[in-house]
């Protein structure tokens, strides 16, 4: 049960805002513009379906458009309204600015459950919502640019691209106006698990930092750490089956809708995925122990705790009892700011949601570019790269024969340096990149200022900065 008196989710990123600008020294009213949501805009609109008309609730919040265009997901929720479009849109203004893509932060959603309507109806609601927000240019190569969030995906975003280009018959570039695609509607290699990859180097880079993994009490590389997962979406299921097949993390618990699973010796992440895929929840999986209250297993005895599903998860009810030392938050706003208080004043870390989910808008920016480039990553460069190192792999074997030195290169290292980096090489490389870079520009903040002693603080106030800086420069 959440406990009584915690703020909303808006209040709650507000207040975590509050405390990292009361560490700045920024012009006067140039704060306050920053903290509020520029524009929210609802629209109600009706749907014929099954005979009748049926009418939705929309929203798109755009918070900063100190550069545009903006950019943020669409999520399809029940629990979708306001406070929490206007949430997530902070969020992404501050994200943006974390991890360097040139947007503004934007947030929309839609209040409907998405199972209860097939995907023709699917089909007519998306494109119905889509239709609203590209009359407003809420939709927006230029302007404003969603993806997909909680309950829209691949699908959801063929139908907006197909929406806006219907609408927009003669602009160039109107593949641009969402990201998250599929592939052969203007997509990018790997963005679909890029949020669950970033997670994944996101925790490599705070494991490369040792004083930071000792301030965790924890010890060593991420090879066996025990890691809890809630929620096996796109982002949870990713980041669960990259740390456990590349970096050896067991994950011993993985939460769910309808209760947990766990096993101390490591769940199997596909197979639980194939499982829920067929029987619509966790319980009943043969290879793990069911626990029906889900919650629960957020108190697990584990290494690594990862909430990758709904905001306000660890409240101020149940922080206390969290005994993972490390944290990260793979979704937005897992934790509210009591429960941030609490668990920061009991020394656990926290690597917070506008660095570790930032993996999804990062490919996102990759994609954009890709469609005004009109160009695959990599189609340039790919081949002449082979031949290149073609040429050094062939002088290296003659000169070693000519010598009679004998030295032979292996076949695995002649298959992996002969092959040139396609887009989804290029994609990894400059996620991992940006996770890196990001990780550094925060730890700077955290370890070189006494009076910062949490990342997200340090996040906020990168984040901050740079938003500062681009509004004064603009002159506002
Ligand atoms: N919905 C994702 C997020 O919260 C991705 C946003 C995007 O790619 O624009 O960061």
């Amino acid at each position: 049960m959440q406990a009584i008196q915690e703020p909303s989710f808006r209040e709650s990123v507000e207040l975590m805002f509050n405390r990292a600008v009361a560490l700045m020294e920024l012009p006067p009213g140039l704060e306050e513009k920053i903290r509020v949501c520029n524009a929210t805009y609802t629209v109600r609109f009706g749907v014929r379906l099954r005979g009748e008309l049926k009418t939705f609730t929309g929203y798109r919040s755009v918070h900063s458009e100190h550069m545009e265009p903006v950019k943020g997901g669409i999520r399809f929720a029940t629990g979708v309204n306001q406070d929490e479009v206007e949430a997530l849109a902070a969020l992404m203004t501050f994200k943006c600015a974390l991890v360097e893509t040139p947007f503004g932060g934007s947030k929309g959603g839609l209040c409907i459950d998405p199972r209860e309507y097939d995907e023709h109806e699917m089909e007519q609601i998306t494109r119905r919502f889509a239709y609203e927000l590209i009359k407003r240019d809420l939709i927006n190569p230029s302007q404003n640019v969603p993806a997909p969030d909680m309950g829209t995906g691949e699908r959801e975003m063929a139908w907006m691209v197909d929406q806006y280009m219907r609408m927009n018959t003669t602009d160039i570039n109107a593949r641009a106006c969402v990201t998250g695609k599929p592939l052969n509607a203007g997509g990018i290699a790997g963005r679909v698990e890029a949020t669950g990859r970033g997670v994944q180097y996101a925790l490599q880079e705070f494991f490369r930092n040792i004083d930071d993994v000792h301030e965790a009490g924890l010890d060593g590389s991420l090879h066996g750490k025990r890691v809890v997962v809630q929620g096996l979406g796109n982002v949870g299921y990713h980041a669960a089956k990259f740390l456990s097949e590349e970096d050896g993390c067991k994950v011993t618990g993985i939460i769910e809708r309808d209760g947990a699973v766990v096993d101390d010796t490591g769940l199997d992440v596909d197979a639980l995925r194939n499982w829920i895929g067929r029987h619509g929840g966790v319980k009943g999986f043969p290879d793990g122990t069911y626990v029906e209250n889900g919650a629960a297993v957020l108190e697990h005895d584990c290494d690594i705790l990862v909430p990758a599903a709904l905001e306000g998860v660890i409240h101020r009810g149940n922080a206390d009892q969290v005994k993972a030392p490390l944290i990260i938050e793979a979704a937005n706003g897992p934790v509210t700011a009591g429960a941030d208080e609490i668990l920061r004043n009991k020394g656990t870390i926290i690597i917070p949601d506008m660095y570790a989910n930032a993996g999804g808008v990062t490919v996102s920016y990759f994609e954009w570019v890709k469609n005004l480039s009109h160009i695959r990553f990599g189609r340039m460069q790919r081949r002449q790269e082979e031949a290149r190192h073609q040429l050094i792999v062939d002088e290296l074997e003659r000169l070693s024969a000519d010598t009679g030195i004998g030295w032979q290169l292996t076949p695995n290292f002649k298959d992996k340096y002969l092959k040139g980096a396609g887009e989804l090489e290029l994609v990894r490389s400059g996620l991992d990149d940006t996770m890196r870079t990001a990780y550094q520009s925060m730890r700077e903040v955290w370890r070189g200022r006494d009076d910062v002693t949490d990342l997200r603080t340090a996040a906020y106030l990168v984040a901050i900065d740079r938003v500062a800086t681009s509004y004064q420069a603009k002159g506002l």
